[in-house]
């Protein structure tokens, strides 16, 4: 079993719904909406800002995976190589929310 970090997050557009993929390095920072410009703060906490997949590249087979926020903490298996490995979380890993109940504002 191989431990590995996300190496980014694939993220919706809080303004036109789109999804981007963004190196991790970039959580906390502002960015902006390749698609429609918008600027927002990839806030990891953020309500707005929702956290669609994290990607990370395989330890195995060197093949980028895409895997679903849930999957964080978790052991996956590389779809191309059928490798195991476990996805752990880091400062960068955005709060994982079950059953949102928010208001809207
Ligand atoms: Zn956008
Ligand atoms: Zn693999």
């Amino acid at each position: 079993m191989i431990e590995v970090q996300a190496a980014g997050y694939f993220v919706e557009c809080p303004a036109c719904h789109h999804e981007l993929r963004i190196n991790k390095r970039y959580v906390g920072q502002n960015v902006a909406c390749k698609f429609c410009k918008h600027p927002f703060q990839l806030d990891r906490q953020s309500r707005k800002v929702r956290f669609a997949a994290l990607f990370t590249r395989c330890p195995h087979c060197d093949g980028e995976l895409r895997s679903a926020m849930k999957y964080m903490d978790q052991k996956v298996v590389c779809k191309l190589c059928n490798g195991h490995i476990h996805i752990i979380p880091d400062e960068t890993t955005p709060a994982i929310r079950t059953g949102d109940t928010s208001q809207p504002s």
